[in-house]
């Protein structure tokens, strides 16, 4: 009698990045995705390489490996090393902080050159959380650029768990949507 081989845990393993400026709040926005967590210490110091959350997307179970730069983040310091075989971007800025948001058109052009050609991306706008008076960066402005860059767009708040696992899960349907589409 053959011994069964044993049944695979997940369809399919799905390598996501965290890219933006350093304290938009991509180690929180992991933190809370795969751990259900918040904590309002600089996550950078411990630093975290990936996290693994497994999903299930339209019927299929996916293994989420996402990935955080972990205090690497200035310009150039990030290597191509780290964009291979990435298959989707959560592209972050904080809607309290303009540099972060004028910064998402650098980080593109970085993706542009070190992603694969077919990577998926979307746009985050995290902290929606913060006191009107401290939001510089309105809704219609992440918008417009998330329209000029052809990404979806999401307004986040790792702290108040607002949007977190729903913009993982649009990243990571688009993401199968593909893959079915290349199978066909
Ligand atoms: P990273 O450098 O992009 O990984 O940023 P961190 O995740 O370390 O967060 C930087 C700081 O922003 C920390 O003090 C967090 O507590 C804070 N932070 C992160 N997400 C949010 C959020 O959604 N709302 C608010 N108000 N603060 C946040
Ligand atoms: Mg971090």
């Amino acid at each position: 009698m053959s011994t069964p081989t044993p049944r695979k845990k997940y369809d399919h393993l799905v390598k996501l990045l965290l890219i933006g400026d350093s304290g938009v709040g991509k180690s929180c926005l992991l933190l809370r995705f795969a751990d259900s967590t918040f904590t309002s210490a600089y996550i950078t110091t411990i630093g975290i390489d990936f996290k693994i959350k497994n999903v299930e997307v339209g019927g299929k179970r996916v293994k989420l490996q996402v990935w955080d730069t972990a205090g690497q983040e200035r310009f150039r310091t990030i290597t191509k090393a780290y964009y291979k075989g990435a298959q989707g971007i959560l592209m972050v800025f904080d809607v309290s902080n303009e540099d972060s948001f004028v910064n998402v058109t650098n980080w593109m052009e970085q993706i542009k050159d070190n992603a694969s050609l077919g990577v998926k991306i979307i746009l985050l706008a995290n902290k929606v959380d913060v006191v009107a008076e401290e939001r510089v960066v309105s809704k219609s402005m992440g918008e417009q650029l998330a329209a000029k860059f052809g990404v979806k767009y999401f307004e986040t708040s790792a702290k108040d768990d607002h949007n977190v696992g729903e913009s993982f899960l649009a990243l990571t349907t688009d993401i199968l949507d593909e893959i079915v589409d290349d199978k066909q």
